[in-house]
This record gives structure tokens, C-alpha cells and sequence, in this order.
């Protein structure tokens, strides 16, 4: 496949996210520890962010501030230059869909699962068929109960879930690294078409090396709550400006 290099140049007009000096702290056995210390970064419209990083270093904390799972403590998180606490909550998630590592499903059928966020927003969905037709899936498999379907299939129907909502945002918090190496593949070109079909701006946190640098436009590295290294993602794995990104990156390639 020929990589099409993006040509988004960030500017007022484009800007999706913006991440001005947030900070976030959480009680830990009544201790308070400060999980993100001061992240700012700027996503563009359409653009794929990968977000790599030791574990427990802040990324899925960073993902939660995009949809309100947590609000931030210090600064300031802006989807569409607003801040996400002035959002109405369930707009926001209509907006900015999240998926995770597990395919998340609810008690019931692929269709109940599938149907879920029309239903939350009061409405019924048109066309289920259009959307499993989408992401790959059977028709059939609307009647089957949602627990029954394999990790890939699930991981696709919580993808499709969340495009019934349309989103102008994706938050993916490792959301292939629960696959066989198959499936991973093909929920990772599934979520490449939607970035290029639906202009569709990703976050995407991923402990996979290879996958940040195949789709990323931008990888960020976090550690210890903070933004390592941001930079244009051939950049960040060819020339990498950090001594820390240089250590991280070979570190990860010789565990690999
Ligand atoms: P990562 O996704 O990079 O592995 P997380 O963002 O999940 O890391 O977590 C960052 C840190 O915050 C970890 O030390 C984790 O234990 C802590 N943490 C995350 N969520 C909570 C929470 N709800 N309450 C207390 N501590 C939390
Ligand atoms: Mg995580």
C-alpha cells in the first residue's frame, strides 16, 4: 500500500482538540497523586494521534478528559475551541465516540448493542444492516447474543456502535490489542477507512511499536504524566529528538 503522506497543516480553522496545561489528580490510598502533570498538545481535524507509553504513565487518563469519563483538574481540555465542561454532556458523546480494549458489549444481542446509543439519544436507528455492512459484519449476527462473538467481531461491533453516533471524534484505547494478529490487522485498515471516509480525528493509544508508526500523522510519547515528545510520527521513529524517546523506542524493539 502506498503511504499518502496527510497534509494537515494545523491552523485555527482545523483545530479539533487542544489540551491547554492539563493537569489531573487522583486519590490513591488517600494519598493524592498527579497522574497527568501539565499536558498541552493540538490536534487537527483528520488527523490520527498516536499515543504511546509505559504502562500507567497517563494515556487512558488523557482519553477520559475527551468525553468527560473524568474532568480535568488544572487546565483546560477543548473539543471544537469548547471546553468540554461547558459541553451538554450527552452531545459531547454523541461527538466524540470512544472504543476499547475489550469490545465493551452490554447484556443482550449484537442488534440491542448496535441500536444502544440511538436509543440513549431517544431515537430508533434506521438501518442496522448499513452499519454491520460497514464494519464487516454478517447480518445475521444482529440475532446473536453479543457475548457470543468472537473478540474481533465484538471489537467491530463496538466500532460500529459508535459510528451510529457519527462522530467527529475517536478515542481508541488499544483497541486491537486484545487480537489474534488477523483480526488486529483488519480492525486496524477498518479504523484507517473510517479516519479517510469520514474525516474522523483519532487518538489513538496503542502498545504496539508498528501500529503507532504505520497509522499515526502525530505520535506522542507520555511518561510519567507528561508529553515526552510530540512531533510528526516518521519523525518521531526516524529522528527522534529525546534521549528518552531514543531509550523508550529501543527498549520496546528489543523486548519485540
Ligand atoms: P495508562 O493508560 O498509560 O496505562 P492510566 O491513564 O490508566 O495509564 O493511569 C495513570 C495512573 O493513574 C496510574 O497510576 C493509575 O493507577 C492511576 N489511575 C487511573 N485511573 C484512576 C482512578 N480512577 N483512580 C485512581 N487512580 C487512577
Ligand atoms: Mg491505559
Amino acid at each position: 500500500m502506498e503511504q499518502v503522506e496527510k497534509t494537515t497543516n494545523l491552523n485555527d480553522n482545523n483545530l479539533e482538540i487542544e489540551f491547554t496545561n492539563v493537569s489531573k489528580i487522583f486519590m490513591n490510598q488517600n494519598e493524592s497523586v498527579k497522574v497527568l502533570k501539565g499536558i498541552s498538545g493540538k490536534v487537527a481535524k483528520g488527523e490520527i494521534v498516536t499515543i504511546i507509553g509505559p504502562s500507567g504513565s497517563g494515556k487512558s487518563t488523557i482519553l477520559s478528559l475527551c468525553n468527560l469519563l473524568i474532568t480535568p483538574d488544572e487546565g483546560e481540555v477543548r473539543i471544537h475551541g469548547k471546553e468540554v465542561l461547558e459541553w451538554d454532556i450527552q452531545e459531547l458523546r454523541r461527538q466524540v465516540g470512544i472504543a476499547f480494549q475489550s469490545g465493551t458489549m452490554i447484556k443482550g444481542t449484537a442488534l440491542h448493542n448496535l441500536t444502544l446509543p440511538a436509543r440513549l439519544q431517544g431515537r430508533t436507528l434506521e438501518d442496522p444492516k448499513k452499519y454491520m455492512d460497514y464494519v464487516g459484519l454478517e447480518e445475521e449476527l444482529l440475532s446473536r447474543e453479543a457475548k457470543e462473538l468472537s473478540g474481533g467481531q465484538r471489537q467491530r461491533l463496538s466500532l460500529a456502535r459508535t459510528l451510529v453516533n457519527n462522530p467527529s471524534v475517536l478515542l481508541l484505547d488499544e483497541v486491537t490489542s486484545a487480537l489474534d494478529s488477523i483480526s488486529a490487522h483488519e480492525v486496524e485498515e477498518l479504523i484507517l477507512r473510517i479516519n479517510r471516509e469520514q474525516d474522523t480525528t483519532i487518538l489513538w493509544v496503542t502498545h504496539d511499536l508498528s501500529q503507532a508508526e504505520r497509522v499515526g500523522d502525530q505520535t506522542w510519547l507520555i511518561m510519567d504524566g507528561k508529553i515526552i515528545e510530540a512531533a510528526p510520527t516518521h519523525l518521531f521513529f526516524n529522528e527522534p529528538r529525546e534521549v528518552l524517546t531514543k531509550q523508550f523506542l529501543e527498549l520496546k524493539r528489543d523486548k519485540e
